[in-house]
């Protein structure tokens, strides 16, 4: 397979994810995130099971586990009248499926520690604007170019 230079436009979890997994393909990687640091935006999240496989194809997963709570079932009821009107089992999805409670910094410091450890660089306080097709390439454009 080529071997590409691939930009990726912001350090969230989504954009860390996928620099591992290009980068352990092979590809030259590097992430630009228009924060002066990259950071966590927002506080709880609920990870789902797709992001968990996810996180296990990226050998991630145990120290995620360790630092969330597991979620088998979502429970709501109306608070007057007590009537439910929310209840998912994870059980009823096959290979014993769970979500799981996690802090956003502990999703981002997880996955950008590995960035860090994988040697990928990540460029921060560049605002992507666009990008331009030359050749056979696309070029990502910041608010510089
Ligand atoms: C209130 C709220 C609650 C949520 N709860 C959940 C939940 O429980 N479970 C769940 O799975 N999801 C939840 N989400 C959705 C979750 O936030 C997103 O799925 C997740 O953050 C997406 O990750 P991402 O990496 O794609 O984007 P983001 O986390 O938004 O990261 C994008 C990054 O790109 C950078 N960026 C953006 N534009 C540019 C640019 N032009 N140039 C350079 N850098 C740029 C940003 O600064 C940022 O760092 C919630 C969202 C909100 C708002």
């Amino acid at each position: 397979m080529k071997t590409l230079d691939i930009g990726i436009a912001g350090a969230g979890p989504a954009g860390l994810a996928a620099a591992l997994m290009l980068s352990r393909r092979g590809h030259r990687v590097e992430l630009l995130e228009r924060f002066k640091e990259a950071s966590p935006v927002g506080s709880g999240l609920m990870l789902q099971p797709t992001g968990l496989t996810v996180l296990d194809t990226l050998g991630l997963l145990q120290p995620m586990l360790a630092l969330g709570s597991r979620i088998d079932r979502l429970y709501g009821a109306d608070a007057k009248s007590g009537r439910t009107v929310l209840d998912v089992r994870y059980g009823a999805l096959a290979s014993g499926r769970f979500g799981l409670a996690v802090q956003r910094a502990a999703l981002f410091n997880t996955l950008h520690d590995a960035v860090r450890g994988a040697g990928l660089k990540v460029r921060t306080g560049v605002t992507l604007t666009g990008a331009r097709v030359e050749a056979d390439k696309a070029v990502l454009l910041d608010a510089e170019r």
